[in-house]
């Protein structure tokens, strides 16, 4: 049941579906820790779900959901992505400084991830690989150093890419 964002799989259920069904998710968890989803937060939640992995700037947000709500201004998309990103329900991708939607159906907040990013299509995948999570945290513990959280961004070619090279 949970969907796999950016992996280019070919799933062949809708992407509002996919949307619709990730949405209804992020609200339980929002409603179990007693935190509300505003009408902001949800489209812009909307917003970058229906990306499904790809990338999007705050600017390219804002655009977007005047479409729904005119009176939006920076501080509107900036504070609904704070509390998003504060839910573990979207991650900033500070390589590209823009936003992806967890492509994971759980919704942990602040849960460790690493983030493969293509420089043929720009699409992101996340991964949340607790091997390499423990290899880092012990690694930095090794150096006496405390990690409180770790995001991995690693710059590659995609699987697409790679196959559609001669
Ligand atoms: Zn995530
Ligand atoms: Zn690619």
């Amino acid at each position: 049941m949970d969907a796999t964002f950016g992996t280019g799989m070919g799933a062949v259920r809708s992407i509002a579906s996919e949307v619709a069904s990730a949405l209804a998710r992020a609200e339980r968890a929002c409603a179990a820790r007693g935190v509300r989803l505003t009408a902001n937060r949800r489209d812009v939640l909307a917003l970058l779900l229906a990306e499904r992995g790809r990338p999007v700037p705050a600017y390219t947000l804002l655009d977007r959901l005047r479409a729904s709500h005119p009176g939006a201004v920076p501080p509107t998309v900036y504070r609904a992505l704070d509390f998003l990103m504060a839910q573990g329900l979207v991650h900033k991708i500070e390589l590209l400084n823009a936003y992806v939607g967890c492509a994971d159906g759980a919704f942990h907040d602040h849960h460790p991830a690493q983030f493969l990013i293509c420089r043929g299509c720009g699409g992101v995948t996340e991964v949340e690989d607790d091997g390499v999570a423990a290899a880092l945290d012990l690694a930095a513990r090794e150096c006496g150093f405390t990690p409180a959280h770790a995001t991995v961004e690693i710059e590659g070619t995609c699987g697409t890419c790679a196959s559609a090279r001669p």
